[in-house]
């Protein structure tokens, strides 16, 4: 998708026409657009990031987990050690299906944190501010501005007063429902809708929630029959518990949710001491999420964060992609060639479909089977494979290659030796998944491969490595949610 010679010499003359258009004009100033504010004023690129709500405020869809990529992006913006300064650092993660659990370790010194999203947020939103960004909050896109096919700029309201901005790009940072992307008309693909709804809710933090060795300070992220059930410490001495189970049961849940929580909670036997008291808070859900990938560039436009790609929260990886792609946006509009923000796209998709698919694997219903039960077990066992589940985490690996397929067909038909045939249907359909997920992911590195990007790397990662997407591509069990 080249720009035509003429729009690309308007797009580079724009601002010198008229010295009042911005560089850019962010819509949308959580974790992927004030990121992307830093990283442009940073470079001297004149920014104007607006955000429809009364920011800093918590951000109600969000469970707080950052992995260690994550974090290590943060030390880069030198933002780390402020989090680690305010929410305590989660040494570890356990994961596991019913009574088969696991617990990954974390390196010492605060490589995970699950800060709160009114601190984290108002943590980004200074930094462009100081950065050199201006930030106009409780103010809205509402329409934007075009000449010919060309986005130029926006029209913004605040107070009930409606301002043109005009601006070299308008991106929308503006979450899942981002009205840019509406506004745009950006494609959505490979969507579907989440087959489970989620509740959560506060707990204090009991003081003997670091020494217990059944907690150890550390996160949880486990299956249990149907539901996923997951602990994460954030600041304020808080723990969030919370479930996510089938959709198909929510008539039970309506007018008594927070009922409903606690008594699933207080069943389970890691949630339940945790529970024992009132919460610290009412219960909030998720309750109807679609998940998908958006085109995320046009003329005078690009998507970033949950805008362009929203894929189950299951491992955690919406605020580590968000930081992630903002950089990448970022490096792509200091380019300022159109080109660049077409490579900036497709290399999102390339580096990103295994850990959608992985996630979706995750979330699905039928996550809990045979099969992965069996994996679980050899991921408790084995310490080779903890290390590599570790290192998908700091995104040095793909999630699909935690397993090898020669090894989890050794191991089913071992299972099947034994008698546990019960594993040859899931194995079935593992195998038919990998088939799509391996064509997939090699559409998308054609795709980025055309938009001149040779060799995709781990997801705009500047540490060498051999990061492949697919890999050998087993869709098994693995990390968290
Ligand atoms: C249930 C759930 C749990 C999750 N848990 C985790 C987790 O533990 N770890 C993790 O990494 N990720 C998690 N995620 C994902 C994570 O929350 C998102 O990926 C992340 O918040 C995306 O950030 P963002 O900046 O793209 O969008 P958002 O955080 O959605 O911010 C978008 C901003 O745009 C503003 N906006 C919207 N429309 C307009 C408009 N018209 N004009 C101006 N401003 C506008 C909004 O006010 C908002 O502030 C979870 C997601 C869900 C659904």
């Amino acid at each position: 998708m080249a720009m035509p010679r003429h729009a690309q010499a308007e797009f580079e003359s724009l601002s010198k026409r008229n010295p009042s258009v911005l560089d850019s004009l962010i819509v949308g100033a959580r974790c992927a657009g004030s990121t992307l504010a830093i990283h442009l004023s940073r470079a001297g690129k004149r920014v104007l990031a607006i955000d429809a709500s009364n920011l800093p405020s918590d951000q109600p869809l969000s469970t707080h987990w950052i992995s260690p990529y994550g974090m290590a992006m943060l030390d880069e913006l030198g933002l780390g050690d402020k989090v680690r300064r305010f929410a305590p650092p989660v040494p570890s993660m356990m994961y596991g299906l019913d009574d088969i659990t696991g617990r990954i370790e974390y390196p010492a010194g605060g490589s995970c944190s699950c800060p709160r999203r009114t601190d984290l947020d108002a943590l980004l939103l200074d930094e462009a501010r100081a950065s050199g960004a201006e930030v106009r909050t409780r103010t809205k896109l509402v329409r934007l501005l075009r000449e010919g096919e060309r986005v130029v700029g926006a029209v913004v309201e605040h107070a009930g007063l409606r301002e043109e901005i005009r601006a070299r790009i308008v991106v929308g940072a503006d979450g899942p429902h981002s009205t840019t992307a509406a506004l745009v008309g950006a494609e959505e693909y490979h969507g579907y809708e989440c087959p489970r709804a989620l509740y959560w809710a506060y707990w204090p933090r009991p003081n003997w929630f670091d020494e217990d060795p059944r907690y150890r300070g550390g996160a949880m992220n486990c299956t249990f029959g149907n539901d996923v059930i997951f602990v994460f410490p954030t600041n304020r001495d808080l723990l969030l518990i919370g479930v996510a189970f089938p959709k198909t049961q929510l008539p039970e849940w309506k007018g008594r949710s927070l009922e409903k929580l606690t008594e699933t909670l207080r069943r389970n036997r890691y949630t339940a001491p945790l529970t024992t008291g009132q919460p610290a808070s009412k219960a909030i859900g998720a309750l109807k999420l679609r998940f998908f990938f958006r085109q995320a560039t046009g003329l005078g436009w690009a998507l970033v964060g949950d805008a362009g790609l929203f894929m189950d929260p299951s491992p955690g990886f919406g605020i580590t992609d968000a930081f992630r792609d903002a950089r990448a946006l970022g490096r792509a509009i200091v380019e300022g060639e159109h080109q660049a923000l077409v490579r900036y796209w497709r290399q999102r998709d390339a580096t990103s479909i295994d850990l959608f698919e992985y996630s979706r694997s995750r979330g699905a219903l039928g996550h809990n089977n045979p099969l992965n039960r069996m994996l679980y077990g050899k991921l408790a066992a084995e310490p080779e494979l903890q290390a590599r589940l570790l290192a998908s985490q700091n995104r040095q690996c793909s999630p699909l290659t935690i397993f090898a397929p020669s090894d989890i067909k050794k191991w089913a038909e071992q299972a099947v030796l034994r008698g546990e045939v019960s594993v040859i249907e899931p194995l079935m359909e593992m195998s038919q998944r990998s088939e799509q997920i391996r064509a997939e992911i090699a559409y998308r590195e054609r795709l980025a491969g055309q938009a001149d990007f040779a060799p995709v790397q781990a997801a705009a990662s500047d540490t060498p490595g051999s990061y492949v997407p697919g890999g050998h591509c087993a869709v098994g069990a693995g990390e968290q949610l």
